[in-house]
């Protein structure tokens, strides 16, 4: 069981790591459910540990606020595609479409959100089918069936048999990262692993990987603040 420290008020839990490789204190929020860890070095004391805490209690709570705080979707306000902030604005006919940087949803207020969840997911499907091919044809390797879910714990998956699975909330992430998802799914049809075999794959056909791994740690929460 972790040790848990609660800093400020109201109370911030904070979990405790010791670690033998640990050299300093870090902190990091999970992108996935918001839990905040401390890693510390194993023998140095926890007092330590709680005054480092204290000092970054104003960049836990900044972080927090803007992880946990969900966002409606609504006509006049802005949604994520791409990478990008786009205004949603009401739409005529039936189909949500983009014109002019902005999406146009139809129909009355409150389908606002689900007409762009049915967008969001069609174009996720296209351009991660699309990233997963591209990548899959690189390693001369088919692919399986394609899913796309509203994933919590993960952005991606891929099966023994070659079945790939996305979060369908990509579609929000910069398209270099989508492709960067992709390529890690696809190079798993080789190495079902993260061994240095492994990444050394990724590495032979998306050199980039790292800064793109490293936007999805640091942005991915903000994903799934929106309400769809
Ligand atoms: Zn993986």
């Amino acid at each position: 069981m972790a040790e848990q420290v609660k800093i400020g008020e109201p109370p911030i839990p904070v979990n405790i790591k010791r670690s033998a490789r640990a050299r300093r204190y870090s902190l990091r929020i999970s992108s996935k459910d918001g839990a905040i860890s401390l890693t510390m070095p194993k023998y140095a004391a926890l007092g330590e540990a709680m005054r480092f805490a204290h000092e970054q209690e104003g960049w836990m709570r900044k972080h927090l606020s803007k992880q946990l705080n969900p966002i409606a979707l609504t006509v006049g306000g802005s949604v994520l595609f791409d990478g990008e902030y786009r205004r949603i604005e009401q739409g005529t006919g039936r189909a949500v479409r983009f014109e002019g940087g902005a999406f146009m949803v139809p129909g009355k207020t409150d389908e606002t959100a689900a007409k762009l969840r049915a967008y969001f997911q069609t174009m996720a499907r296209e351009r991660m089918v699309a990233a997963s091919i591209h990548y899959a044809d690189r390693l001369e390797r088919p692919i399986g069936r394609v899913t796309l879910r509203d994933t919590r714990s993960r952005w991606g998956s891929c099966t023994s048999d070659g079945n790939l699975m996305y979060s369908w909330r990509l579609i929000m992430a910069p398209r270099e990262v989508q492709a960067y998802v992709a390529a890690h799914e696809v190079c798993h049809l080789i190495e079902m692993n993260h061994s240095d075999a492994y990444w050394a794959l990724v590495a032979s056909i998306f050199p980039d990987y790292k800064a793109r791994r490293g936007w999805l740690k640091n942005n991915g929460s903000i994903l799934h603040r929106y309400l769809f």
